[in-house]
């Protein structure tokens, strides 16, 4: 990516970055993430979203989606809170099959609180909205369905397209890849290079994004939670790499760890 703008992420970066519960927090000025994810088809990307926001700095998660997804998704994570109530931002399209609801999705796009929109959600997004404070996490594929360009075209200038849908859309995007790009809509882009092949498994995005809510609801704008999201998922896929194969929730196993290293490391 020979752009001099764009600043590859650094272990420094993301520890300056991170928000840290300090000594007044209680659960809910940690932040609550919501999720939308999950149908009956697809239950499991319920599960690894909330892993991977629980392994992020959040307060609290509620589950939003079908009673029984929801049973699957307590029986994996007891500390959740199924069903509507406050949140500071939104974690959504996971897994949503059947269940994708646009005009739903959409109001929450229009509504105060930050989003991180992933997978089927991301069919929500259009030129128009007033989308303040949202975080879209297309591959390329997805960014390619998006732009109306070959999924080929993104892959060869993933840079230049990320840009081109941050203007566009006047929302952040986190273009997933080998190599990460987030891009804001007032131009400011960031690589991460730390990827590794690993995070090539299913269900490893729906990893990213239950943290890359975490990190909004905690308080992080759209390119920051983007880019601390993907460097520490990055690094959590490394570390699970060390003891062999890697499936996406051994990546969100790993991620308390891979933060330990990089928050403690002076
Ligand atoms: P998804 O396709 O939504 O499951 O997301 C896949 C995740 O794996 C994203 O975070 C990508 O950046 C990452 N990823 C996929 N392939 C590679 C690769 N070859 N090298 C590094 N990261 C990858
Ligand atoms: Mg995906």
């Amino acid at each position: 990516l020979p752009d001099p703008a764009a600043t590859a992420l650094q272990g420094p970066d993301i520890r300056a970055l991170y928000p840290v519960p300090r000594g007044e927090s209680d659960k809910y000025s940690r932040g609550v993430l919501g999720l939308l994810a999950g149908s009956a088809q697809y239950p499991g990307a319920a599960v690894i979203a909330t892993s991977g926001a629980l392994a992020g700095p959040v307060g609290m998660v509620r589950y939003v989606g079908p009673d029984a997804v929801a049973a699957e998704v307590r029986a994996e994570h007891p500390e959740i809170v199924a069903g509507e109530g406050r949140v500071q931002a939104w974690a959504i399209g996971s897994g949503l099959g059947d269940e994708l609801d646009l005009p739903r999705i959409r109001a929450l796009l229009d509504a105060e609180e930050p989003v991180v929109l992933d997978a089927d959600g991301l069919k929500a997004l259009d030129e128009s909205g007033d989308h303040d404070g949202i975080l879209a996490t297309p591959h390329a594929g997805e960014l390619g369905r998006l732009l109306g360009v070959e999924r080929s075209a993104i892959e060869a200038e993933r840079l230049k397209y990320a840009r081109v849908a941050a203007e566009r859309f006047d929302v952040t995007f986190l273009l997933k890849g080998s190599t990460t790009v987030v891009a804001a809509p007032d131009g400011q882009v960031r690589v991460n290079t730390n990827g590794t092949p690993w995070l090539a498994t299913a269900g490893s995005g729906d990893v990213l994004a239950g943290l890359c809510g975490a990190l909004l609801a905690a308080g992080l704008n759209p390119l920051d939670a983007g880019s601390v999201g993907a460097y520490l998922h990055a690094a959590a896929a490394r570390l699970a790499s060390a003891y062999g194969p890697v499936t996406a929730m051994r990546i969100a196993g790993a991620l308390p760890e891979a933060t330990r290293r990089i928050l403690d490391r002076r």
